[in-house]
């Protein structure tokens, strides 16, 4: 089965590549656990071209704990203006980086339990952190969850009990890649409404034929 599990993932990462997924392309920039938690902030309820836009403009000024929690939230508002929610998001922002400077000595803690009493860090966000620090987890978001349940992976309502079954699925050297590659083929094929099932090479699928 792991085989055939990491042969998914194959056919998830090309099929999501071939169709430039913006996952695959918009986050080369990213260089520190700093950074992918501040993205991953920034990206809750927000299109990925509009996270990146406003992760480089933030960047620019604050690329650090110590340079964030300097900024007044008013400067970090105007800097990430257009992500959902930015007001609360500025001010979590700036919390964050006090906290991190205050207590982590500048550091990203790299756990789930330390990174989810974080203001603004949900678990999603925790796990998408780690996985970038290259310890294994698994991320669901609304993809991963979706194309879990459309597959017959999982049979669940909730993205905490995606991730509980995944982990039971999928074996551990897998997990780092289940994220990109289902969020890569999420936003290019298995998408939330008119999936491309005709164009689709996962033939067993359950779905296949039926109507969305
Ligand atoms: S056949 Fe359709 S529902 Fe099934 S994985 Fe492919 S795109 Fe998604």
């Amino acid at each position: 089965m792991s085989l055939k599990l990491e042969e998914l993932l194959e056919v998830m990462e090309r099929e999501a590549k071939k169709r430039n997924a913006p996952v695959f392309t918009l986050k080369g920039f990213l260089n520190d656990p700093f950074q992918h938690l501040i993205f991953a902030v920034l990206s809750s309820r927000t299109r990925d071209e509009v996270t990146v836009k406003a992760g480089k403009k933030l960047f620019s000024k604050a690329n650090t704990p110590e340079k964030l929690a300097k900024m007044d939230v008013k400067e970090i508002e105007e800097l990430i203006e257009g992500v959902g929610f930015y007001r609360v998001k500025a001010k979590n922002l700036k919390k964050l980086a006090e906290i991190l400077v205050k207590d982590y000595n500048s550091n990203v803690p790299l756990s789930l339990e330390e990174l989810t009493k974080l203001p603004g860090v949900g678990r999603k966000t925790a796990n998408i952190v780690l996985s970038a620090s290259n310890i294994p987890t698994i991320a669901v978001d609304t993809h991963v969850h979706r194309i879990s349940n459309r597959l017959g992976l999982v049979k669940t309502t909730k993205p905490e009990e995606t991730e509980e079954q995944l982990k039971k699925i999928f074996p551990k050297e897998l997990w780092n890649r289940v994220n990109q590659a289902f969020v890569g083929f999420g936003q290019t094929v298995c998408k939330p409404v008119k999936p491309l099932c005709n164009e689709c090479p996962i033939d067993w699928c359950p779905r296949i034929g039926l109507s969305f």
